[in-house]
């Protein structure tokens, strides 16, 4: 099971799969990385506050660390009011965003790129675990364990990393 240790800025910015060496330098990290709560997180995920259609996330799975540069096409049009999250399966009252990562190395360069519909506030690891309120109805009733179920969402998340660095 993917419990995090805690990142440091420049661990984060060296994880970066899908931009520019650049582009990892400047992009918004967040400044309170120390206050975040990293036991409990498959992934951190942020927004860039300058550029909402910006979002980041970063993991670590298998020792291998992951982090991916997501564009939020037109945020807040298109989608189902209550969308479901591709990655952690929640339906949060704050809405799903489709977010589309850009492929990394040639296949980027040339454009190609990923999509998936994830959290708006990518607080996927917080919702699994009953840490957030997505709100009523947001989360399936189900048989699964949280174990379970935080597993399906790591499962979740490497498939997606892996249809970005194919
Ligand atoms: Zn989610």
């Amino acid at each position: 099971m993917a419990v995090m240790e805690p990142l440091t800025e420049q661990q984060i910015r060296a994880a970066f799969v899908n931009c520019t060496k650049g582009e990892s330098k400047r992009l918004h990290v967040p400044r309170d990385l120390a206050e975040r709560p990293w036991a409990d997180l498959d992934f951190l995920g942020w927004r860039d506050p300058r550029s909402p259609e910006r979002a980041y996330l970063v993991t670590e799975l298998d020792g291998s660390r992951t982090a991916l540069a997501l564009r939020c096409p037109t945020p807040g049009t298109r989608q189902p009011p209550r969308g479901m999250c591709a990655i952690c399966l929640t339906s949060p009252a704050g809405g799903v965003s489709l977010m589309v990562a850009p492929r990394a190395g040639k296949a980027g360069q040339q454009g190609n790129s990923v999509g998936t519909y994830l959290c708006t506030d990518l607080a996927c690891s917080l919702y699994v675990r009953g840490r957030r309120n997505a709100g009523p109805g947001a989360r399936m009733q189900e048989s699964l364990t949280t174990a379970e179920q935080i597993q399906r969402t790591v499962t979740n998340l490497a498939a997606f990393i892996a249809r970005v660095t194919a």
